[in-house]
């Protein structure tokens, strides 16, 4: 379908690395739930009670309600995260079936990864029509520090940018608005393609 190639699944940089931590932390597999904003950003990411063992995660129905009573906006958990371990990334039988455990209204986004930092990451829908976008890209988000001002004023601070040197009479006599060899601050000319080399 086309929608598919539109769509990616986006994790922000601190869920990526608590997952990273506990695959790496537990001995088999685990599960979490997290969070996703409208733009499917994933965070948030956190435990629930649950018994592992080296090939299965158990999400018990009772672990799940008291994780929703008790999460501050419940309506946002949308996303079932698990580790395989040591083994490969696929959805399995059991997989299937939690994520039918799991059915919303709006959809469910599932990542499962493993320890060899391996992931493979789906959307399922059950309303309209019931729907699976598998294979799906995984991005991580890295955070916004708020830099551009700072960055700003330490690149002029640092950074003199000179206009390129052409001739004068250069393509039908095109005008530098400077003195050649001048620092100019006025934004580059829109030079034509063939002189974009010149910068
Ligand atoms: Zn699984």
């Amino acid at each position: 379908m086309k929608v598919k190639q539109n769509l990616r699944v986006r994790i922000d940089a601190d869920s990526m690395e608590r997952i990273n931590h506990w695959t790496d932390i537990a001995a088999g597999e685990w599960s979490c739930l997290g969070s996703v904003s409208d733009e499917i950003l994933v965070g948030d990411v956190r435990l629930m009670d649950q018994v592992c063992s080296a090939a299965s995660t158990e999400l018990s129905q009772e672990a799940l309600a008291t994780f929703l009573v008790t999460h501050p906006q419940p309506e946002l958990v949308r996303a079932w995260i698990h580790s395989h371990g040591r083994l490969g990334v696929f959805w399995s039988q059991q997989d299937e079936a939690c994520i039918e455990g799991l059915a919303n209204d709006t959809y469910l986004v599932s990542i499962v990864v493993n320890k060899k930092r391996e992931w493979k990451a789906r959307i399922d829908v059950w309303q309209p029509f019931r729907l699976t976008f598998d294979d799906l890209p995984l991005e991580i988000r890295l955070p916004d520090q708020n830099l551009r001002g700072e960055c700003e004023r330490l690149f002029n601070a640092h950074v003199v940018e000179m206009a390129p040197v052409l001739m004068p009479d250069w393509r039908g006599g095109k005008q530098l608005p400077q003195q050649q060899g001048q620092p100019y601050r006025g934004g580059w000319p829109d030079f034509d393609d063939d002189l974009a080399d010149w910068r």
